[in-house]
């Protein structure tokens, strides 16, 4: 089914920090999603702790809440058919080494950790996130 959703984004400290902001914009503009709220924000570690809660078992959590809350992130509403699908389609594969050519990921990506983006991987993920950043 082809619907128009939405999905969040987040364009990670080590994006923000090499001022890659208008450069990722463009590629969700370019591939027909809109950007339909956009916010920049530097979260605590436990607002980090409570956004990635679904990783707490995961060894890299620690170091991922840290990493999220440590600078500027700019979180966006991204809306468009399939805009879950599609935004992770463009973000590529986590792992910057293995993304196909012209992602997010592959162009700009650092390392597993330092991946410059982040992107819903559901609808219903979409709406609590989406809830989580502009609801309140
Ligand atoms: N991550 C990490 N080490 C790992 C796996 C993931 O640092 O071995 C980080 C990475 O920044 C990733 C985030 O944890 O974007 C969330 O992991 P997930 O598996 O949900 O990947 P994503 O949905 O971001 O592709
Ligand atoms: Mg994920």
């Amino acid at each position: 089914m082809n619907s128009v959703q939405q999905t969040l984004s987040i364009i990670k400290p080590d994006a923000v920090e090499r001022n890659l902001v208008e450069k990722i914009k463009n590629i969700f503009k370019k591939n027909k999603l809109i950007i339909k709220e956009s916010k920049k924000i530097h979260i605590t570690k436990d607002e980090a702790a409570e956004f990635y809660k679904v990783h707490q078992s995961k060894p890299f959590y620690n170091d991922l809440c840290a990493y999220l809350s440590s600078g500027p992130i700019v979180v966006m509403i991204l809306e468009g058919v399939n805009a879950v699908f599609e935004n992770r389609k463009l973000m590529g594969a986590t792992n910057p080494k293995d993304a196909d050519e012209n992602t997010i990921r592959k162009l700009y990506g650092i390392s597993i950790d330092k991946n410059s983006v982040h992107g819903s991987d559901s609808g219903e993920n979409a709406k609590k996130e989406i809830e989580f950043f502009f609801k309140n």
